[in-house]
């Protein structure tokens, strides 16, 4: 059995319920559900990976030249 784990702030999409989420790995696919609604979402780490790490590279750069000086 897989350990199901609840987020902590995270809102349903589907119904807008917070702290009714949890996630868990199933297949190393990421399932989220609300158990408020029923609502369930999939999503695959490796497709979440290449926005990701765009993003943060971005904010690095701006963190760079905005020194606190
Ligand atoms: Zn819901």
């Amino acid at each position: 059995m897989a350990k199901k784990r609840f987020i902590a702030g995270a809102t349903c999409p589907s119904c807008s319920a917070t702290d009714t989420m949890r996630w868990w790995q199933e297949h190393h696919v990421e399932v989220v559900e609300c158990v408020q609604c029923g609502h369930t979402d999939r999503r695959s780490p490796m497709s979440a990976e290449e926005k990701q790490p765009v993003a943060q590279q971005q904010d690095a750069q701006v963190i760079g030249i905005f020194k606190p000086q």
